[in-house]
Protein backbone atom coordinates (compact mmCIF):
# COMPACT_ATOMS: atom_id res chain seq x y z
CA UNK A 1 0.00 0.00 0.00
CA UNK A 2 1.25 3.49 -0.71
CA UNK A 3 0.60 6.76 1.00
CA UNK A 4 -2.37 9.44 0.09
CA UNK A 5 -0.26 12.35 -1.97
CA UNK A 6 -1.06 15.74 -3.04
CA UNK A 7 -2.60 15.47 -6.38
CA UNK A 8 0.56 17.84 -7.51
CA UNK A 9 2.83 15.32 -6.39
CA UNK A 10 1.35 13.09 -8.72
CA UNK A 11 2.41 14.80 -11.83
CA UNK A 12 4.67 13.38 -13.70
CA UNK A 13 7.49 14.97 -14.87
CA UNK A 14 8.38 12.96 -18.02
CA UNK A 15 12.00 12.04 -18.09
CA UNK A 16 13.95 11.38 -21.36
CA UNK A 17 13.95 7.59 -20.93
CA UNK A 18 15.29 5.20 -23.15
CA UNK A 19 15.93 1.49 -22.05
CA UNK A 20 15.92 -0.94 -25.24
CA UNK A 21 15.21 1.67 -27.85
CA UNK A 22 16.20 1.46 -31.31
CA UNK A 23 17.69 4.71 -32.32
CA UNK A 24 14.51 5.74 -33.12
CA UNK A 25 13.67 9.45 -31.33
CA UNK A 26 14.03 9.08 -27.36
CA UNK A 27 12.67 12.07 -26.38
CA UNK A 28 9.07 11.82 -24.63
CA UNK A 29 6.65 14.41 -24.70
CA UNK A 30 5.30 16.12 -22.12
CA UNK A 31 2.25 18.73 -22.07
CA UNK A 32 3.84 21.12 -20.34
CA UNK A 33 0.49 23.57 -20.36
CA UNK A 34 -1.19 21.00 -17.63
CA UNK A 35 0.45 17.97 -16.15
CA UNK A 36 -1.66 17.84 -12.85
CA UNK A 37 -5.19 15.93 -13.28
CA UNK A 38 -6.81 18.64 -12.27
CA UNK A 39 -6.54 20.06 -15.96
CA UNK A 40 -6.90 24.08 -15.84
CA UNK A 41 -9.81 24.42 -13.90
CA UNK A 42 -8.15 24.18 -10.33
CA UNK A 43 -10.70 21.75 -8.00
CA UNK A 44 -10.41 20.43 -5.28
CA UNK A 45 -10.50 16.38 -5.45
CA UNK A 46 -11.32 13.96 -3.06
CA UNK A 47 -8.13 11.70 -2.67
CA UNK A 48 -8.36 7.95 -2.60
CA UNK A 49 -7.62 6.49 0.52
CA UNK A 50 -5.17 3.42 -1.09
CA UNK A 51 -3.35 4.38 -4.41
CA UNK A 52 -3.25 1.63 -7.03
CA UNK A 53 -0.54 1.28 -10.37
CA UNK A 54 -4.09 0.72 -12.34
CA UNK A 55 -3.45 -0.07 -16.44
CA UNK A 56 -6.22 0.34 -18.79
CA UNK A 57 -6.52 -1.22 -22.28
CA UNK A 58 -8.83 0.10 -24.83
CA UNK A 59 -8.97 -0.41 -28.58
CA UNK A 60 -10.40 3.25 -28.55
CA UNK A 61 -9.64 6.59 -26.79
CA UNK A 62 -11.04 10.17 -27.13
CA UNK A 63 -9.36 12.26 -28.52
CA UNK A 64 -7.35 10.37 -30.73
CA UNK A 65 -9.92 7.76 -31.77
CA UNK A 66 -13.58 7.68 -30.93
CA UNK A 67 -16.54 5.68 -32.65
CA UNK A 68 -18.83 5.88 -29.36
CA UNK A 69 -19.33 6.53 -25.81
CA UNK A 70 -16.13 4.11 -24.87
CA UNK A 71 -13.74 6.10 -26.76
CA UNK A 72 -14.85 9.04 -24.47
CA UNK A 73 -15.25 6.91 -21.20
CA UNK A 74 -11.32 5.88 -22.12
CA UNK A 75 -10.48 9.80 -22.75
CA UNK A 76 -11.73 10.74 -19.10
CA UNK A 77 -12.17 8.39 -16.29
CA UNK A 78 -8.47 7.69 -15.91
CA UNK A 79 -7.97 11.47 -15.84
CA UNK A 80 -10.41 11.45 -12.78
CA UNK A 81 -9.00 8.16 -11.07
CA UNK A 82 -5.48 10.00 -11.54
CA UNK A 83 -6.82 13.17 -10.04
CA UNK A 84 -7.81 11.07 -6.78
CA UNK A 85 -4.17 9.93 -6.42
CA UNK A 86 -3.67 6.89 -8.50
CA UNK A 87 -0.62 6.11 -10.94
CA UNK A 88 -2.70 5.73 -14.47
CA UNK A 89 -1.31 4.26 -17.48
CA UNK A 90 -4.12 3.51 -20.75
CA UNK A 91 -2.69 1.32 -23.70
CA UNK A 92 -4.32 2.09 -26.67
CA UNK A 93 -3.14 1.30 -30.60
CA UNK A 94 -1.68 3.87 -32.02
CA UNK A 95 -3.78 4.22 -35.45
CA UNK A 96 -2.31 7.01 -36.70
CA UNK A 97 0.56 9.79 -36.32
CA UNK A 98 -1.07 11.39 -33.54
CA UNK A 99 0.30 14.82 -32.92
CA UNK A 100 1.44 14.54 -28.86
CA UNK A 101 2.73 11.26 -28.41
CA UNK A 102 6.18 10.51 -29.05
CA UNK A 103 8.26 8.01 -29.22
CA UNK A 104 9.68 6.62 -25.44
CA UNK A 105 12.54 4.77 -26.35
CA UNK A 106 10.82 1.47 -25.87
CA UNK A 107 10.36 -0.97 -28.26
CA UNK A 108 9.23 -4.92 -26.96
CA UNK A 109 9.17 -8.10 -28.46
CA UNK A 110 6.00 -9.79 -28.92
CA UNK A 111 6.07 -13.08 -30.45
CA UNK A 112 8.33 -11.44 -32.82
CA UNK A 113 6.75 -8.76 -33.48
CA UNK A 114 8.33 -5.29 -32.76
CA UNK A 115 5.88 -3.12 -31.24
CA UNK A 116 6.91 0.58 -30.26
CA UNK A 117 5.36 2.55 -27.41
CA UNK A 118 4.84 5.79 -27.88
CA UNK A 119 3.88 8.40 -24.65
CA UNK A 120 2.21 11.23 -23.71
CA UNK A 121 1.97 12.28 -20.38
CA UNK A 122 -1.43 14.65 -19.71
CA UNK A 123 -3.49 15.44 -16.90
CA UNK A 124 -1.56 12.94 -14.81
CA UNK A 125 -2.46 10.17 -16.87
CA UNK A 126 0.22 8.03 -19.11
CA UNK A 127 -1.10 7.76 -22.90
CA UNK A 128 0.77 4.77 -24.48
CA UNK A 129 -0.12 4.10 -28.04
CA UNK A 130 1.31 0.76 -29.50
CA UNK A 131 3.27 1.33 -32.72
CA UNK A 132 3.17 -1.47 -35.22
CA UNK A 133 2.25 -1.86 -39.36
CA UNK A 134 -0.94 -3.45 -38.46
CA UNK A 135 -2.69 -0.73 -36.81
CA UNK A 136 -2.75 2.37 -39.12
CA UNK A 137 -5.43 1.82 -42.22
CA UNK A 138 -7.40 3.99 -44.64
CA UNK A 139 -10.69 3.31 -43.52
CA UNK A 140 -12.19 3.19 -39.79
CA UNK A 141 -10.42 1.67 -36.72
CA UNK A 142 -12.02 -1.90 -37.25
CA UNK A 143 -14.06 -1.73 -40.38
CA UNK A 144 -14.19 -0.04 -44.01
CA UNK A 145 -16.34 -0.07 -46.57
CA UNK A 146 -15.60 -3.75 -47.39
CA UNK A 147 -16.65 -4.86 -43.68
CA UNK A 148 -14.36 -5.91 -40.43
CA UNK A 149 -10.78 -6.13 -41.08
CA UNK A 150 -9.78 -9.49 -41.32
CA UNK A 151 -6.95 -9.05 -38.91
CA UNK A 152 -8.69 -7.84 -36.07
CA UNK A 153 -8.24 -11.07 -33.76
CA UNK A 154 -4.57 -10.30 -34.18
CA UNK A 155 -4.45 -6.97 -33.92
CA UNK A 156 -5.99 -7.18 -30.12
CA UNK A 157 -3.89 -9.54 -29.33
CA UNK A 158 -0.95 -8.08 -29.91
CA UNK A 159 -2.91 -5.07 -28.12
CA UNK A 160 -3.28 -7.22 -24.88
CA UNK A 161 0.41 -8.85 -25.20
CA UNK A 162 2.09 -5.37 -25.51
CA UNK A 163 -0.04 -3.57 -22.84
CA UNK A 164 0.40 -6.47 -20.55
CA UNK A 165 4.10 -6.41 -21.04
CA UNK A 166 4.31 -2.58 -20.48
CA UNK A 167 4.36 -2.27 -16.90
CA UNK A 168 7.47 -4.38 -16.53
CA UNK A 169 9.23 -2.94 -19.29
CA UNK A 170 8.11 0.48 -20.49
CA UNK A 171 10.11 3.24 -17.76
CA UNK A 172 8.03 6.27 -17.11
CA UNK A 173 8.84 9.78 -15.46
CA UNK A 174 10.38 9.94 -12.67
CA UNK A 175 9.10 6.48 -10.98
CA UNK A 176 10.40 4.35 -14.14
CA UNK A 177 8.29 1.25 -13.91
CA UNK A 178 4.74 0.66 -13.20
CA UNK A 179 5.58 -2.81 -11.94
CA UNK A 180 4.07 -6.14 -11.14
CA UNK A 181 1.89 -4.57 -8.54
CA UNK A 182 -1.15 -3.04 -10.97
CA UNK A 183 -5.21 -3.62 -11.41
CA UNK A 184 -5.93 -4.27 -15.22
CA UNK A 185 -8.72 -2.89 -16.32
CA UNK A 186 -9.86 -4.83 -19.92
CA UNK A 187 -12.38 -2.46 -22.05
CA UNK A 188 -14.55 -4.58 -24.32
CA UNK A 189 -13.80 -7.58 -26.23
CA UNK A 190 -10.62 -5.82 -28.32
CA UNK A 191 -8.59 -6.29 -24.80
CA UNK A 192 -11.00 -9.48 -23.15
CA UNK A 193 -7.61 -11.34 -23.47
CA UNK A 194 -5.49 -9.48 -20.94
CA UNK A 195 -7.50 -11.65 -18.26
CA UNK A 196 -6.72 -14.63 -19.66
CA UNK A 197 -2.92 -14.27 -20.61
CA UNK A 198 -2.41 -12.77 -17.01
CA UNK A 199 -4.29 -15.85 -15.75
CA UNK A 200 -2.43 -18.64 -18.68
CA UNK A 201 0.94 -16.83 -18.90
CA UNK A 202 1.66 -14.69 -15.98
CA UNK A 203 0.42 -15.64 -12.90
CA UNK A 204 1.64 -19.57 -13.21
CA UNK A 205 4.87 -18.63 -14.01
CA UNK A 206 4.91 -16.41 -10.57
CA UNK A 207 4.97 -13.01 -12.45
CA UNK A 208 1.68 -10.51 -11.92
CA UNK A 209 0.89 -12.65 -8.70
CA UNK A 210 -0.37 -9.68 -7.24
CA UNK A 211 -1.76 -8.03 -9.79
CA UNK A 212 -6.14 -8.45 -10.60
CA UNK A 213 -7.96 -7.85 -13.68
CA UNK A 214 -11.47 -6.21 -14.00
CA UNK A 215 -13.30 -6.78 -17.42
CA UNK A 216 -14.94 -3.49 -18.32
CA UNK A 217 -18.58 -4.83 -20.20
CA UNK A 218 -19.27 -1.08 -22.27
CA UNK A 219 -21.13 -3.55 -24.72
CA UNK A 220 -21.72 -6.84 -24.64
CA UNK A 221 -23.27 -7.12 -28.16
CA UNK A 222 -19.66 -6.70 -29.38
CA UNK A 223 -18.36 -10.03 -28.59
CA UNK A 224 -14.56 -10.78 -30.39
CA UNK A 225 -15.72 -13.77 -31.98
CA UNK A 226 -13.75 -16.41 -34.48
CA UNK A 227 -13.46 -19.52 -36.01
CA UNK A 228 -12.62 -22.61 -33.54
CA UNK A 229 -9.12 -22.77 -35.89
CA UNK A 230 -8.15 -19.85 -34.75
CA UNK A 231 -7.25 -20.78 -31.12
CA UNK A 232 -3.40 -22.16 -31.45
CA UNK A 233 -2.64 -17.75 -33.25
CA UNK A 234 -3.51 -17.01 -29.58
CA UNK A 235 -0.63 -18.64 -28.02
CA UNK A 236 -2.38 -20.13 -25.30
CA UNK A 237 -1.86 -24.02 -23.10
CA UNK A 238 -4.39 -26.09 -24.91
CA UNK A 239 -6.10 -26.63 -21.71
CA UNK A 240 -7.42 -23.62 -22.40
CA UNK A 241 -9.49 -24.17 -25.41
CA UNK A 242 -12.79 -24.56 -23.24
CA UNK A 243 -11.95 -21.03 -21.82
CA UNK A 244 -11.82 -18.98 -25.45
CA UNK A 245 -15.04 -21.69 -26.59
CA UNK A 246 -18.29 -20.47 -26.74
CA UNK A 247 -20.79 -22.88 -28.56
CA UNK A 248 -23.98 -21.17 -30.11
CA UNK A 249 -27.15 -22.69 -29.43
CA UNK A 250 -28.82 -23.78 -32.84
CA UNK A 251 -30.89 -21.07 -33.62
CA UNK A 252 -27.86 -18.58 -33.41
CA UNK A 253 -25.18 -20.84 -35.45
CA UNK A 254 -23.26 -19.64 -38.09
CA UNK A 255 -20.04 -20.94 -40.19
CA UNK A 256 -19.12 -24.03 -41.30
CA UNK A 257 -22.01 -26.75 -40.05
CA UNK A 258 -19.39 -29.14 -38.71
CA UNK A 259 -18.31 -26.37 -36.21
CA UNK A 260 -21.60 -27.05 -34.70
CA UNK A 261 -21.63 -23.44 -33.19
CA UNK A 262 -18.68 -23.46 -31.98
CA UNK A 263 -16.20 -20.27 -31.72
CA UNK A 264 -13.36 -18.75 -30.02
CA UNK A 265 -15.01 -16.35 -28.21
CA UNK A 266 -12.66 -13.40 -26.73
CA UNK A 267 -15.63 -11.23 -24.43
CA UNK A 268 -16.77 -14.37 -23.47
CA UNK A 269 -13.17 -15.77 -22.11
CA UNK A 270 -12.35 -12.18 -20.40
CA UNK A 271 -16.14 -12.96 -18.46
CA UNK A 272 -15.10 -16.61 -17.46
CA UNK A 273 -11.80 -15.94 -16.19
CA UNK A 274 -11.71 -12.06 -15.34
CA UNK A 275 -11.07 -11.30 -11.16
CA UNK A 276 -14.15 -8.78 -11.42
CA UNK A 277 -16.26 -7.36 -13.83
CA UNK A 278 -18.17 -4.30 -14.24
CA UNK A 279 -20.40 -2.96 -16.73
CA UNK A 280 -21.36 1.00 -17.13
CA UNK A 281 -24.69 0.89 -15.19
CA UNK A 282 -26.15 -0.84 -12.55
CA UNK A 283 -29.50 -1.68 -14.82
CA UNK A 284 -27.21 -3.10 -17.74
CA UNK A 285 -25.64 -5.45 -14.82
CA UNK A 286 -28.98 -6.63 -14.60
CA UNK A 287 -30.02 -6.99 -17.86
CA UNK A 288 -26.94 -9.12 -18.99
CA UNK A 289 -28.17 -11.84 -16.35
CA UNK A 290 -31.26 -12.45 -17.76
CA UNK A 291 -32.27 -13.30 -21.48
CA UNK A 292 -33.34 -9.73 -22.34
CA UNK A 293 -29.51 -8.09 -22.35
CA UNK A 294 -27.53 -11.92 -22.14
CA UNK A 295 -27.51 -12.29 -25.63
CA UNK A 296 -26.98 -15.88 -25.15
CA UNK A 297 -24.37 -15.97 -22.39
CA UNK A 298 -26.60 -14.95 -19.37
CA UNK A 299 -26.71 -18.41 -17.68
CA UNK A 300 -22.85 -17.68 -17.71
CA UNK A 301 -22.47 -14.21 -16.52
CA UNK A 302 -25.22 -14.68 -14.09
CA UNK A 303 -22.76 -17.86 -12.41
CA UNK A 304 -20.81 -14.32 -12.22
CA UNK A 305 -22.89 -12.26 -10.34
CA UNK A 306 -21.51 -12.27 -7.37
CA UNK A 307 -18.37 -10.25 -8.60
CA UNK A 308 -20.68 -7.75 -11.66
CA UNK A 309 -20.72 -4.60 -10.60
CA UNK A 310 -22.43 -1.71 -12.86
CA UNK A 311 -21.10 2.08 -12.66
CA UNK A 312 -22.75 4.55 -14.67
CA UNK A 313 -20.27 6.47 -17.02
CA UNK A 314 -19.81 9.93 -15.99
CA UNK A 315 -18.70 13.25 -18.15
CA UNK A 316 -16.21 14.90 -18.90
CA UNK A 317 -16.65 18.41 -17.82
CA UNK A 318 -14.58 20.18 -19.61
CA UNK A 319 -15.40 18.73 -23.12
CA UNK A 320 -19.16 18.72 -22.22
CA UNK A 321 -19.87 21.62 -20.51
CA UNK A 322 -22.08 24.42 -21.96
CA UNK A 323 -19.92 27.06 -20.25
CA UNK A 324 -17.18 26.39 -21.53
CA UNK A 325 -17.82 24.85 -24.72
CA UNK A 326 -15.76 25.82 -27.36
CA UNK A 327 -18.11 24.86 -30.05
CA UNK A 328 -21.05 26.77 -29.00
CA UNK A 329 -22.44 30.24 -30.90
CA UNK A 330 -23.36 31.73 -26.93
CA UNK A 331 -21.99 29.59 -23.61
CA UNK A 332 -24.47 29.21 -21.03
CA UNK A 333 -25.37 28.15 -17.53
CA UNK A 334 -28.03 27.26 -15.19
CA UNK A 335 -28.10 30.86 -14.47
CA UNK A 336 -28.33 31.55 -18.25
CA UNK A 337 -29.60 28.83 -19.87
CA UNK A 338 -33.20 30.04 -21.35
CA UNK A 339 -30.75 32.86 -22.84
CA UNK A 340 -28.12 30.76 -24.38
CA UNK A 341 -30.42 27.73 -25.63
CA UNK A 342 -32.58 30.44 -27.28
CA UNK A 343 -29.41 31.84 -29.36
CA UNK A 344 -27.74 28.29 -29.88
CA UNK A 345 -31.01 27.27 -31.22
CA UNK A 346 -31.26 30.68 -33.22
CA UNK A 347 -28.27 29.74 -34.25
CA UNK A 348 -28.44 25.86 -35.42
CA UNK A 349 -31.85 26.90 -37.35
CA UNK A 350 -29.91 29.38 -39.34
CA UNK A 351 -26.78 26.81 -40.27
CA UNK A 352 -28.87 24.19 -41.05
CA UNK A 353 -31.74 26.59 -43.35
CA UNK A 354 -34.71 25.81 -41.05
CA UNK A 355 -37.06 28.33 -40.53
CA UNK A 356 -35.70 30.84 -37.57
CA UNK A 357 -38.73 30.83 -34.70
CA UNK A 358 -37.93 30.59 -30.85
CA UNK A 359 -41.09 29.06 -30.40
CA UNK A 360 -41.03 26.15 -32.54
CA UNK A 361 -39.99 22.95 -30.55
CA UNK A 362 -36.59 21.58 -32.22
CA UNK A 363 -36.05 17.74 -31.25
CA UNK A 364 -33.01 16.04 -31.58
CA UNK A 365 -31.46 12.50 -32.10
CA UNK A 366 -28.18 11.78 -32.41
CA UNK A 367 -26.55 8.10 -32.56
CA UNK A 368 -25.00 5.50 -34.32
CA UNK A 369 -27.66 4.25 -37.18
CA UNK A 370 -27.53 0.96 -35.82
CA UNK A 371 -30.76 -1.63 -34.57
CA UNK A 372 -29.31 -0.71 -30.92
CA UNK A 373 -30.03 3.01 -30.83
CA UNK A 374 -33.65 2.83 -32.41
CA UNK A 375 -32.90 5.37 -35.40
CA UNK A 376 -36.08 3.52 -37.05
CA UNK A 377 -38.22 4.10 -34.75
CA UNK A 378 -37.29 8.04 -34.98
CA UNK A 379 -38.06 7.79 -38.85
CA UNK A 380 -41.23 5.83 -38.50
CA UNK A 381 -42.37 8.24 -35.92
CA UNK A 382 -41.47 11.36 -37.74
CA UNK A 383 -44.43 11.47 -39.84
CA UNK A 384 -46.61 11.84 -36.42
CA UNK A 385 -43.50 14.16 -35.27
CA UNK A 386 -44.08 16.39 -38.34
CA UNK A 387 -47.61 16.69 -37.83
CA UNK A 388 -47.13 18.68 -34.26
CA UNK A 389 -45.47 21.47 -36.03
CA UNK A 390 -41.55 20.90 -34.76
CA UNK A 391 -38.64 21.00 -35.80
CA UNK A 392 -36.84 17.26 -36.13
CA UNK A 393 -32.52 17.20 -36.52
CA UNK A 394 -30.87 13.80 -36.75
CA UNK A 395 -27.16 13.12 -36.80
CA UNK A 396 -25.99 9.78 -37.23
CA UNK A 397 -23.71 7.32 -39.37
CA UNK A 398 -24.54 3.66 -39.60
CA UNK A 399 -26.16 1.14 -42.19
CA UNK A 400 -27.11 1.88 -45.34
CA UNK A 401 -30.74 2.02 -45.06
CA UNK A 402 -30.65 4.05 -42.25
CA UNK A 403 -28.61 6.67 -43.34
CA UNK A 404 -30.69 6.86 -46.50
CA UNK A 405 -33.87 6.75 -43.89
CA UNK A 406 -32.24 10.48 -42.76
CA UNK A 407 -31.94 11.73 -46.21
CA UNK A 408 -35.50 10.74 -46.80
CA UNK A 409 -36.57 12.66 -43.93
CA UNK A 410 -34.73 15.58 -44.56
CA UNK A 411 -36.23 15.53 -48.62
CA UNK A 412 -39.94 14.67 -47.52
CA UNK A 413 -39.90 17.55 -44.86
CA UNK A 414 -37.39 20.03 -46.29
CA UNK A 415 -38.97 22.97 -43.58
CA UNK A 416 -38.92 20.98 -40.42
CA UNK A 417 -36.21 18.32 -40.89
CA UNK A 418 -32.75 17.57 -41.36
CA UNK A 419 -30.94 14.67 -41.65
CA UNK A 420 -26.91 15.04 -41.09
CA UNK A 421 -25.44 11.98 -41.88
CA UNK A 422 -21.89 11.82 -41.08
CA UNK A 423 -19.49 11.87 -37.32
CA UNK A 424 -19.08 15.04 -37.06
CA UNK A 425 -18.43 16.33 -33.27
CA UNK A 426 -19.04 20.07 -33.67
CA UNK A 427 -22.31 19.29 -34.83
CA UNK A 428 -23.36 16.63 -32.20
CA UNK A 429 -22.25 19.76 -29.30
CA UNK A 430 -24.31 22.41 -31.49
CA UNK A 431 -27.58 20.06 -31.73
CA UNK A 432 -27.32 19.23 -28.10
CA UNK A 433 -27.38 22.65 -27.09
CA UNK A 434 -29.94 23.75 -28.99
CA UNK A 435 -32.54 21.47 -28.63
CA UNK A 436 -35.35 21.56 -26.08
CA UNK A 437 -36.09 17.42 -26.39
CA UNK A 438 -33.50 14.81 -27.39
CA UNK A 439 -34.45 11.36 -28.41
CA UNK A 440 -32.87 8.01 -27.28
CA UNK A 441 -35.30 5.26 -28.44
CA UNK A 442 -32.34 2.57 -27.99
CA UNK A 443 -33.72 -1.30 -27.91
CA UNK A 444 -30.78 -1.56 -25.40
CA UNK A 445 -28.63 0.59 -23.47
CA UNK A 446 -25.45 -0.50 -21.56
CA UNK A 447 -25.35 3.28 -19.87
CA UNK A 448 -25.85 6.04 -22.82
CA UNK A 449 -24.39 9.55 -22.99
CA UNK A 450 -26.26 11.59 -24.89
CA UNK A 451 -28.88 11.49 -22.45
CA UNK A 452 -26.23 13.13 -19.67
CA UNK A 453 -25.27 15.49 -22.18
CA UNK A 454 -28.21 16.56 -22.82
CA UNK A 455 -29.48 16.70 -19.38
CA UNK A 456 -26.13 18.86 -19.05
CA UNK A 457 -27.29 21.06 -21.89
CA UNK A 458 -30.63 21.74 -20.52
CA UNK A 459 -32.32 19.29 -23.63
CA UNK A 460 -35.11 17.05 -22.01
CA UNK A 461 -34.19 13.51 -22.82
CA UNK A 462 -37.44 11.34 -24.03
CA UNK A 463 -36.05 7.74 -23.52
CA UNK A 464 -36.53 4.14 -23.47
CA UNK A 465 -36.17 2.27 -20.19
CA UNK A 466 -33.44 0.25 -20.42
CA UNK A 467 -30.39 0.07 -19.09
CA UNK A 468 -28.42 2.92 -18.39
CA UNK A 469 -31.40 5.11 -19.71
CA UNK A 470 -33.39 3.47 -17.19
CA UNK A 471 -30.74 4.75 -14.43
CA UNK A 472 -30.74 7.67 -15.40
CA UNK A 473 -33.59 9.43 -16.93
CA UNK A 474 -35.87 10.00 -13.99
CA UNK A 475 -39.44 10.34 -14.92
CA UNK A 476 -41.04 13.71 -14.88
CA UNK A 477 -43.83 13.70 -11.97
CA UNK A 478 -46.49 17.09 -12.18
CA UNK A 479 -47.51 16.18 -8.63
CA UNK A 480 -44.21 16.18 -6.83
CA UNK A 481 -42.31 18.30 -9.20
CA UNK A 482 -39.56 15.82 -9.59
CA UNK A 483 -37.81 14.45 -12.46
CA UNK A 484 -35.42 15.11 -15.80
CA UNK A 485 -37.67 13.72 -18.21
CA UNK A 486 -39.98 11.14 -19.89
CA UNK A 487 -38.94 7.34 -20.46
CA UNK A 488 -41.30 4.60 -21.75
CA UNK A 489 -41.04 1.03 -22.07
CA UNK A 490 -42.61 0.09 -25.40
CA UNK A 491 -39.91 0.33 -27.95
CA UNK A 492 -41.72 0.87 -30.99
CA UNK A 493 -42.97 4.20 -32.77
CA UNK A 494 -46.18 4.35 -30.58
CA UNK A 495 -44.31 4.15 -27.26
CA UNK A 496 -41.77 6.99 -28.44
CA UNK A 497 -44.89 9.45 -29.75
CA UNK A 498 -46.52 9.10 -26.02
CA UNK A 499 -43.76 9.97 -23.96
CA UNK A 500 -42.83 12.78 -26.82
CA UNK A 501 -46.17 13.97 -26.67
CA UNK A 502 -46.15 14.42 -23.04
CA UNK A 503 -43.21 16.07 -23.40
CA UNK A 504 -44.27 18.65 -26.02
CA UNK A 505 -47.89 19.31 -24.50
CA UNK A 506 -45.48 19.91 -21.29
CA UNK A 507 -43.39 22.30 -22.93
CA UNK A 508 -46.04 24.44 -24.63
CA UNK A 509 -48.41 24.39 -21.83
CA UNK A 510 -46.53 23.93 -18.56
CA UNK A 511 -43.48 25.85 -19.84
CA UNK A 512 -42.68 26.27 -15.76
CA UNK A 513 -42.70 23.13 -15.10
CA UNK A 514 -40.46 22.07 -18.58
CA UNK A 515 -38.05 24.70 -17.10
CA UNK A 516 -37.81 23.12 -13.71
CA UNK A 517 -37.28 19.52 -15.74
CA UNK A 518 -34.29 21.17 -17.67
CA UNK A 519 -33.05 22.64 -14.20
CA UNK A 520 -32.89 19.48 -12.48
CA UNK A 521 -31.27 17.96 -15.44
CA UNK A 522 -28.55 20.28 -15.43
CA UNK A 523 -28.30 20.40 -11.71
CA UNK A 524 -27.50 16.35 -12.27
CA UNK A 525 -24.11 15.72 -11.19
CA UNK A 526 -22.34 13.71 -13.83
CA UNK A 527 -18.71 14.23 -12.80
CA UNK A 528 -16.33 11.42 -13.39
CA UNK A 529 -14.66 12.08 -9.58
CA UNK A 530 -18.53 10.06 -7.90
CA UNK A 531 -18.13 6.92 -10.58
CA UNK A 532 -14.35 7.00 -10.01
CA UNK A 533 -14.75 6.35 -6.00
CA UNK A 534 -17.04 3.35 -7.27
CA UNK A 535 -14.50 2.19 -9.66
CA UNK A 536 -12.10 2.47 -6.27
CA UNK A 537 -13.98 -0.37 -4.53
CA UNK A 538 -14.10 -2.43 -7.26
CA UNK A 539 -9.99 -2.33 -7.25
CA UNK A 540 -10.36 -2.84 -3.65
CA UNK A 541 -12.62 -6.25 -4.22
CA UNK A 542 -10.48 -7.54 -6.84
CA UNK A 543 -7.50 -6.99 -4.52
CA UNK A 544 -9.08 -8.37 -1.22
CA UNK A 545 -9.77 -11.70 -2.81
CA UNK A 546 -7.45 -14.13 -3.81
CA UNK A 547 -7.24 -14.66 -8.07
CA UNK A 548 -10.05 -15.65 -9.78
CA UNK A 549 -8.26 -18.42 -12.15
P1 LIG B 1 -22.40 4.14 -28.09
O1 LIG B 1 -21.09 4.07 -27.42
O2 LIG B 1 -23.23 2.93 -27.92
O3 LIG B 1 -22.30 4.56 -29.53
P2 LIG B 1 -22.99 6.36 -26.28
O4 LIG B 1 -24.25 7.14 -26.08
O5 LIG B 1 -22.41 5.72 -25.08
O6 LIG B 1 -23.28 5.29 -27.42
O7 LIG B 1 -21.88 7.32 -26.91
C1 LIG B 1 -21.97 7.81 -28.20
C2 LIG B 1 -20.96 8.92 -28.36
O8 LIG B 1 -20.71 9.09 -29.74
C3 LIG B 1 -21.46 10.25 -27.87
O9 LIG B 1 -20.35 11.04 -27.49
C4 LIG B 1 -22.13 10.83 -29.12
O10 LIG B 1 -22.27 12.21 -29.07
C5 LIG B 1 -21.15 10.39 -30.15
N1 LIG B 1 -21.73 10.26 -31.47
C6 LIG B 1 -22.50 9.27 -31.96
N2 LIG B 1 -22.80 9.49 -33.25
C7 LIG B 1 -22.20 10.65 -33.58
C8 LIG B 1 -22.12 11.42 -34.79
N3 LIG B 1 -22.72 11.03 -35.90
N4 LIG B 1 -21.40 12.55 -34.77
C9 LIG B 1 -20.77 12.95 -33.64
N5 LIG B 1 -20.80 12.28 -32.48
C10 LIG B 1 -21.51 11.14 -32.45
Amino acid sequence: MQVVKPVEKQAEKQAVSSSNGNGKAKKEKEDSSDTTAQGSLAKVIPQAKTVRNLVFVTSEVAPWSKTGGLGDVLGSLPIALAARGHRVMVVTPRYSDYAEPTYSGTTININGNEVGMYHYAHKGVDWVFVDHPCYPRPGGIYADEHGVYGDNQFRYQLLCLAAMEAPLQLPLGEKGLYGQDCVFIANDWHAALVPVYLAAKYRPYGVYTNARSVMAIHNLRHQGVFPPGTFPSLGLPDGWYQAMEYQYPPHLRQGAYEEEGRSVNTLKAGITVADRLVTVSPGYAEEIRTWLGGWGMEGMIDARGPVLNGIVNGIDDEDWNPAVDKHLPVKYDISSFKAGKAACKKALQEELGLPVNADIPLIAFIGRLDYQKGADIVLQAAPWMMSQGVQLVCLGTGTTDLENGLRWLEAAYRDQARGWVGFNVAMSHKITAAADILLMPSRFEPCGLNQLYAMAYGAVPVAHATGGLRDTVLDFNPESQTGTGWTFSSCDASGLMHATGLALATLRDYPNDFEGIQRRGMQRDSSWNGAAEQYEQIFEWAIMDQPYA
